[in-house]
């Protein structure tokens, strides 16, 4: 389990040219998540509703017909008081509140990656 003291972020950068926001955190620890990886993972109950109740899945939850890749930038982002961020879509989707927890829980690097989520090794 991840320190809830360590869920701090003490930068956060909206990155536009590699499309991602990179997360500085307290612990010293650096995430960046690409934009597409954070509107699939919307925690809001619009979009968690389509996506799977149980087990971890790569798979984007299906967002409805007509959403294309356009919707997938990231319009504006705001800190909902000291623990969150509110991520606005070009769509206009702007429901998804991300709590630095749960961006932390969901860092994609290789260090988390490999100790959060069980894979096989590719190493001998
Ligand atoms: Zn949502
Ligand atoms: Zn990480």
């Amino acid at each position: 389990m991840i320190a809830t003291q360590n869920c701090i972020p003490t930068d956060i950068a909206v990155d536009r040219s590699t499309e991602r926001v990179v997360i500085q955190w307290k612990d010293g620890h650096l995430s960046a998540y690409p934009f597409e990886w954070l509107r699939s993972k919307c925690p809001c109950a619009k979009c968690v509703r389509v996506q799977p109740q149980s087990g971890e899945s790569d798979a984007l939850p299906m967002m409805g017909s007509g959403i294309g890749k356009k919707s997938w930038k990231l319009r504006n982002m705001h800190m909902v008081g000291r623990y969150a961020v509110q991520i606005g879509w070009e769509d206009g989707h702007d429901t998804g509140i991300y709590s630095f927890e749960f961006l932390r829980s969901i860092c994609q690097c290789d260090g988390c990656s490999a100790g959060a989520v069980p894979t096989v090794s590719i190493d001998p």
